[in-house]
């Protein structure tokens, strides 16, 4: 079976292309082609590559995003980076949403009905839910009646109980829609379940923290495999210090910058989303890279987003850890996450009181999917590949396996 995922960004187009037999495989396999558009001011620069080892990159003049997204789909069946014959040997197509609103939580087969739920939610993500449904549209002008599965980054959130999804606003908050989801969903449930498997234990005997630390940064308190508690809220802005969004700050902030500075509701969100966390503060770059590099030179302003970015992850942390009342598995992922063995020593360091330590050999050699932590720790530390695409495909396989007639009338 050929699942085909879409991921859609506000400003990338990421997509890959699964074969699965009749037997999901107990390890995330490689996708047979992968491609992907980010655009920049006028331009637009794609990366495509198949499993037979043709890639292709070029940069062109960006033009509209439906005509971007028809052509990196069409080097699916064309061209050098070629990877099936057809449109129609494509089984069924996931996509990840961002939102799905008050309702909508597992995964759903795109109807119109799903699709409307998706533009109403679009008040809550308008530049990724826009994105989200042009790409279902596209995907009917090009392969057809192809069924196609929505799954929610709010979705593994559900769980979470009132005392923490609700805000201590007035209550008609909640009622309004204005509550905390969650986001990173579909990759921190990946985590959690990869992580099991990895320990060789059963889900329901662990306490998890999750670490997603990619541009955009959360963690998440998994109990028994299910989410108790995240960082992120209303929207991805709150929680942790990220790449160019600050996280939480003194809602008092912005009523101050309304008031004496006269800031629109546009400049508010181009300032917290944009200009501010390791960007922000550094002066420099959103790149954590570019930040470690930077303050080993002794660049002041960089050692301080540094410094913030490890402190305000030792303080989630130890939210997390307080929320769980006690932790055996702490997880690292995505690109800080799997890179940087400097950001995950500064975060564990503070917590070697719990009995976690990490193995220093392992630490610093770039692991994937493995545990890191010294053979006498009493909590796990594991680096676990992000696989977004991976845990959105096998949704598609358990749907079409589960429930063929519902996707195939
Ligand atoms: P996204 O959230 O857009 O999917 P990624 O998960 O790819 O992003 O993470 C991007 C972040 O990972 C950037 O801040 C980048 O600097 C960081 N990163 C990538 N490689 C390394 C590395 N070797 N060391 C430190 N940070 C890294």
């Amino acid at each position: 079976m050929n699942v085909l995922v879409l991921n859609s960004g506000s400003s990338s187009q990421k997509s890959c292309l699964y074969e699965i037999g009749d037997t999901l495989p107990a390890e995330p396999p490689a996708c047979i082609w992968e491609g992907k558009i980010e655009w920049s001011d006028d331009q637009a620069e794609y990366s495509i590559r198949n499993s037979r080892g043709a890639s292709k990159n070029e940069m062109v003049p960006a033009g509209s995003r439906g005509e971007a997204i028809e052509r990196l789909l069409q080097s699916l069946w064309s061209g050098d980076t070629q990877a099936i014959s057809g449109p129609s040997e494509i089984d069924v197509v996931g996509h990840r949403v961002v939102h799905g609103g008050l309702r909508h939580f597992e995964p759903a087969i795109v109807t119109e009905r799903i699709k409307t739920a998706i533009e109403v939610a679009s008040v809550f993500a308008p530049l990724h839910s826009r994105a989200e449904l042009q790409g279902m549209e596209i995907v009917e002008k090009l392969l057809g009646a192809v069924p196609q599965l929505a799954v929610f980054d709010t979705g593994f959130h559900r769980t979470m109980p009132p005392s923490a999804s609700t805000y201590p606003g007035p209550y008609e908050w909640f009622e309004q829609g204005i509550r905390r989801y969650g986001f990173h969903g579909i990759n921190h449930q990946y985590c959690a379940e990869r992580a099991a498997q990895l320990l060789g234990k059963k889900m329901g005997s662990l306490r998890q923290v999750t670490c997603h630390l990619g541009n955009g940064c959360s963690l998440a308190a998994i109990r028994e495999g299910r989410s108790v508690d995240t960082t992120m809220g209303f929207t991805p802005l709150e929680g942790l210090m990220m790449g160019t969004r600050s996280g939480t700050v003194d809602p008092g902030i912005l009523t101050y910058l309304i008031r004496q500075r006269q800031f629109s509701a546009p400049q508010l969100d181009d300032v917290l989303n944009k200009k501010s966390g390791l960007l922000g503060v550094s002066g420099i770059s959103s790149d954590m890279r570019e930040i470690l590099d930077a303050s080993r030179k002794g660049h002041a302003r960089s050692r301080l987003a540094l410094d913030i970015y490890v402190h305000r992850l030792q303080s989630g942390i130890g939210a997390m850890i307080a929320v769980l009342g006690g932790v055996d598995v702490l997880v690292f992922t995505a690109g800080v996450g799997e890179n940087s063995p400097e950001v995950r020593a500064a975060v564990c360091d503070n917590f070697a009181f719990l009995g976690l330590r990490l193995d220093q050999t392992k630490n610093t050699k770039s692991p994937s999917d493995e545990d890191i932590s010294a053979p006498d720790a009493t909590v796990r530390v594991l680096v676990i590949h992000a696989q977004e695409d991976w845990m959105i495909a096998r949704e598609c396989w358990n749907l079409v396996h589960s429930a063929p007639t519902r996707v195939r009338p």
